[in-house]
């Protein structure tokens, strides 16, 4: 009997390090960050951005069936402007950078599914590579198109954010620049898709909480900034008082996980 408790407390124990589980539920907006959906290239370093189309199917499926809906940014948009409310349980997928993936591999998902997803896109990089990775330590992949991202968006199953005009540090640029980024992109890609762009994610994370940087964000005319930080932030959400933050699903996500990073806020220590 006493092994078998012992044995029971360090299963416990084991899996209290690797799970989240005794974790406060937490309130707030509930918003994924996925990158990549496929199967990461040879010599990848960063294979926790890739998801698989199976991993991502079985992912929408369970919030789905969970009873959330999935927003797209001018959902987000009607709700902070108070013309609707919050949905009990509502959900914001969100993919950075605009790779090609998306376009072959996530899209499809989500339109056969019922779901809505959002892309923060890179200007400057569309139908051309995340030019922004040394290839010697992340190989390129294909972005998508301007054709591809048209014709998601006229699906009306996918909406875009900026993810500024070349994916940089903005806090290693000067404020001059870094603004520019944001604002031009804003500008390009209001034109190129003919929407108001009311959403933006910081590269990195970088500047979402450098209150000069994040200044000029707001100042380009975004509704919304998404940080790079784990976590749900309070809504309605106190827009002086910081960024959106996101949960990260990675390669090796279960569904426990999810469920965890939706309840409270994170899956892992
Ligand atoms: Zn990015």
């Amino acid at each position: 009997m006493a092994i078998i408790l012992a044995a029971a407390a360090i299963i416990i124990l084991a899996a209290s390090a690797r799970w989240a589980w005794w974790r406060r539920r937490t309130a707030g907006l509930e918003v994924l960050c996925y990158h990549k959906i496929g199967t990461p290239p040879p010599g990848s370093k960063l294979k926790e951005l890739w998801v698989s189309p199976e991993k991502f199917r079985a992912q929408v499926k369970y919030l789905l069936g969970k009873g959330y809906q999935t927003l797209l940014f001018s959902d987000l948009l009607k709700i902070r402007r108070g013309e609707t409310p919050l949905p009990a349980k509502a959900v914001l997928i969100t993919f950075d950078d605009g790779y090609e993936n998306n376009y072959l591999h996530a899209w499809p998902i989500l339109r056969e599914l019922g779901a809505k997803g959002n892309i923060f896109v890179v200007f400057s990089t569309i139908g051309k590579a995340n030019l922004w990775h040394d290839p010697a330590s992340e190989p390129w992949v294909n972005m998508a198109t301007l054709d591809q991202l048209r014709e998601m968006q006229a699906s009306g199953v996918i909406e875009y954010g900026s993810h500024t005009m070349s994916h940089p540090h903005l806090s290693a640029l000067s404020l001059d620049d870094a603004a520019c980024e944001m604002a031009e992109a804003k500008r390009q890609l209001e034109a190129a898709f003919g929407r108001e762009m009311c959403a933006f994610a910081y590269p990195y994370g970088d500047g979402a909480y450098n209150p000069p940087v994040r200044t000029k964000a707001l100042e380009a005319g975004y509704t919304f900034d998404f940080s790079f930080r784990q976590g749900k932030t309070p809504w309605p959400w106190d827009r002086a008082g910081g960024p959106l933050d996101r949960l990260f699903i990675k390669g090796s996500d279960t569904i426990w996980d999810l469920a965890l990073q939706l309840s409270r806020g994170a899956s892992r220590l």
